[in-house]
C-alpha cells in the first residue's frame, strides 16, 4: 500500500504561498514576526489559520485550549487522529520559520492527502498548539490536550496570572476550558512535528534532514555563594570572603567539566545577582540562575551530582557558604523507534540526507510522548540563528522537510 504513495509530493508552490501570508501577519521591519500568544497578532494569525483550514475544505476545530486544527476524516468515523502540528505564536521580535513552518506543512500534508482521495487507517489532522514558546505558560496548548495541565500552571504562570487572564479574555478562553481540553489516549494515533533546527549542526554536516531521537530534559537550581559584605578599599584581598569569586570559578570550570565529561549536555548560569551590589562593597552574596539540560535521564543524576560537588568545591575553595535551592525538573522525552524508522525510510524514499540528533530546544511533542507515538524531523537553520528575525531557512530545505512528514503520516496511518 505504502509503495503506491511513495511518488506522492506536496505542492511547493502553495505551500509558499500559505507560508508567505501567514509570514506577513505580525511581521517586523527587520524580517522577523511578532507574535506573542494571544496579541493582536497572534489573533490574527489564528484567524487566518482558521480561514485558510475552512478555504482547504477542512474540517475546522478548536478546544478549551484555544488548539485550532484541520481535520481530515479519511478513515472509518470515531478512528483516531494522527496529529501533525506545532505552533503560530513567537516568542518577542522572533522570526518566521519557528513554528510556522510546522503548521503550514501540516496543512499542506493534509491538502495533499485530500486531493488525492486517499483513505488511511486513521484520520489526519493539523493542529496549531497554543502558547508553545511560554509567553504565557510554555507548551500550554498540548499540555492541555495531554491532560498535564493543572490549575496550579494557571494561578502561577511564568508570563503572571493577570497577562495571563488578558490574553485569555481577549482569545475567548477560560481557566475551566483550559482544564477540559485534555482528550482520550486511545484518540490519539501519534504525533509528527516539523521544525527548524535552531541550530548548526546539519547545516554544518550539509545534511537535509535531522531525525530526533530525544527532546532534552531541563533541571533548574538556584544557588547562592554566601561571603561577608567588607569595605573594598580597606580590607586586604586576602582577607575578603567574596562571593562573587566562588560564583564566577564555579560558571567557568562548570563550563569546562560538561564540555569535557558531558558532551550530549549543556548548561547555562543566566542570572547572577549580586548584594549588597555596590562599586565599594564586597559582594556578600551572589545568587545564580543554573540550568543544565540532557537527552538522557540517567545522565541527569551523574551531572546533578557533579555540578554540586564543582559547587561546593569552589565555594570552599573561597571561604564560602553554598545554599542550593532546586526549581524543578522537566524529563527527558524519548522519541518513538517506529516513528523515528519511519522518517528514516521517507528521506530514503525522497533521496535525503539524514542523521539522528537529540532536540536541546523544547517542543510540544513532549507533552505528548507518554500517550501516542512521537516523533520530530529538523530542517538546518541557515547559521543557526533562531528566536530572532535573522531566522532562515531555505525553501527547498521547507519542502523537503514537509515531503518527508508527508511521506511518514502515509506510511504510519496507512497501518
Ligand atoms: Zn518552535
Amino acid at each position: 500500500m505504502t509503495e503506491a504513495f511513495s511518488s506522492l509530493r506536496i505542492n511547493p508552490d502553495r505551500m509558499l504561498d500559505s507560508f508567505t501570508q501567514l509570514a506577513s501577519i505580525g511581521a517586523t521591519a527587520d524580517g522577523g514576526v511578532n507574535r506573542p500568544t494571544f496579541s493582536e497578532a497572534h489573533l490574527a494569525a489564528r484567524k487566518w489559520l482558521k480561514e485558510e483550514i475552512e478555504r482547504s475544505g477542512l474540517e475546522f476545530h478548536t478546544d478549551g485550549a484555544g488548539n485550532h486544527s484541520a481535520l481530515l476524516a479519511c478513515a472509518e468515523d470515531g478512528s483516531p487522529s494522527f496529529l501533525i502540528g506545532s505552533h503560530l505564536d513567537s516568542v518577542l521580535n522572533g522570526g518566521r520559520f519557528d513554528g510556522a513552518l510546522g503548521v503550514i506543512a501540516a496543512l499542506e500534508v493534509l491538502k495533499t492527502v485530500k486531493e488525492n482521495g486517499i483513505r488511511l487507517k486513521v484520520n489526519v489532522e493539523a493542529i496549531d498548539f497554543t502558547d508553545e514558546e511560554g509567553t504565557l505558560v510554555g507548551l500550554l496548548g498540548s499540555a492541555a490536550l495531554a491532560g498535564y495541565l493543572n490549575q496550579k500552571d494557571l494561578s502561577s504562570p511564568r508570563g503572571g496570572r493577570d497577562n495571563l487572564l488578558e490574553g485569555m479574555v481577549r482569545a475567548g478562553l477560560s481557566d475551566a476550558g483550559m482544564l477540559s481540553a485534555a482528550r482520550p489516549k486511545d484518540s490519539l494515533a501519534g504525533y509528527l512535528e516539523l521544525h527548524i533546527e535552531q541550530g548548526k549542526r546539519l547545516e554544518r554536516a550539509g545534511t537535509d534532514i535531522g531525525i530526533v531521537t530525544a527532546i532534552v530534559g531541563i533541571w533548574s537550581y538556584r544557588l547562592s555563594f554566601i561571603g561577608r559584605a567588607d569595605h573594598a578599599g580597606s580590607t586586604t584581598m586576602s582577607d575578603r570572603l567574596d562571593a562573587s569569586l566562588g560564583a564566577s570559578a564555579f560558571t567557568l570550570a562548570a563550563r569546562e567539566m560538561v564540555m569535557k565529561d558531558f558532551p550530549s549536555c549543556v548548561v547555562n548560569v543566566g542570572k547572577m545577582d549580586f548584594a549588597p551590589g555596590a562599586f565599594n562593597i564586597v559582594p556578600a552574596n551572589v545568587e545564580l540562575a543554573l540550568e543544565f539540560r540532557s537527552p538522557d535521564e540517567q545522565e541527569f543524576d551523574r551531572l546533578d551530582a557533579a555540578l554540586l560537588t564543582l559547587a561546593e568545591k569552589e565555594a570552599a575553595r573561597f571561604g564560602l557558604e553554598l545554599k542550593t535551592e532546586f526549581l524543578g525538573k522537566h524529563s527527558p522525552s524519548v522519541m518513538s523507534e517506529n516513528v523515528r524508522s519511519a522518517f528514516a525510510s521517507s528521506c530514503e524514499v525522497l533521496g535525503l540526507s539524514h542523521v539522528p540528533l537529540s532536540s536541546g530546544a523544547g517542543h510540544d511533542g513532549q507533552s505528548l510522548s507518554e500517550l501516542c507515538p512521537v516523533g520530530m524531523i529538523f530542517v538546518p537553520s541557515v547559521d543557526g540563528y533562531s528566536h530572532s528575525p535573522r531566522e532562515f531557512t531555505k525553501w527547498e530545505d521547507c519542502v523537503n522537510g514537509a515531503n518527508v512528514l508527508l511521506q511518514t503520516v502515509l506510511q504510519l496511518a496507512a497501518g
